[in-house]
């Protein structure tokens, strides 16, 4: 209770908008919002930059990844990579309820949140989890769920984890353990039974390659024969290849 009155005063509290400094005015001011976040046609499977009314990507079209759809609303870049970091390592609600809205504000993001069965932040590793204390996916998904649905809930946060498979990876070399360790991702047993045909939703904070989303969509699929897994990112990296 005390937590939620603080989170609502703490984004009341007028501030400086983060790019342009305007004052006073939310984390990011509407002026800049419209210049920076105007939505770009993306391809639907991967978010990638695509031409207007192209709506997969080439690659997609040759390798259809696990992912049924992604939506970004941000590309990685200035402004927002400098937003996300502050995001990232200070952990502060008027971040996540203003990045939130953005996500909300992008083309399929309210209908993915409406349609997705279950809703799956991107889980962090234990030691990346200690160190940083927060999950930024997890406040993102809770932001989301709020404004697309608060009575209902399905936030699923603890059925996805994020493992470290030592015993296969000897053999690599050390770019590739590194590559293997961040993406590699495992399902609660217990909890495999509640995915059965259902429609999910993955949630991160920026989607880079994308080897992340994807790994995570192909365990969902395989372990428990999910019907569909989708995903919604606050930013993607512009070009990935
Ligand atoms: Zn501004
Ligand atoms: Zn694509």
């Amino acid at each position: 209770m005390l937590g939620r009155l603080f989170e609502t005063w703490m984004t009341r509290i007028p501030s400086q908008c983060a790019v342009c400094r305007a004052w006073p005015a939310q984390r990011v001011c509407e002026e800049c919002v419209q210049r920076f976040a105007r939505p770009v046609p993306r391809c639907r499977r991967c978010a990638i930059h695509v031409r207007s009314g192209q709506p997969v990507c080439g690659p997609c079209l040759l390798h259809p990844p696990a992912l049924s759809s992604c939506h970004a609303a941000l590309d990685y870049a200035f402004p927002w990579s400098a937003c996300i970091a502050d995001f990232k390592f200070h952990e502060d609600p008027s971040w996540a309820g203003m990045l939130a809205q953005l996500m909300m504000q992008a083309p399929g993001v309210s209908e993915a949140m409406q349609q997705a069965d279950w809703v799956i932040p991107i889980p962090l590793s234990k030691p990346r989890l200690r160190e940083r204390g927060y999950n930024q996916a997890l406040l993102l998904a809770r932001q989301l769920l709020g404004a697309a649905d608060p009575g209902r809930d399905r936030l699923q946060a603890h059925l996805l984890w994020r493992v470290q498979d030592t015993a296969s990876q000897v053999s690599l070399t050390r770019a590739q353990r590194l590559s293997n360790l961040r993406h590699s991702f495992a399902l609660d047993p217990a909890q495999a039974p509640l995915l059965k045909n259902r429609r999910l939703l993955l949630i991160d904070d920026v989607m880079t390659t994308g080897a992340t989303l994807h790994s995570a969509a192909r365990v969902l699929l395989q372990a428990g024969a999910a019907r569909e897994v989708h995903a919604c990112v606050l930013a993607r990296t512009p070009a990935s290849w």
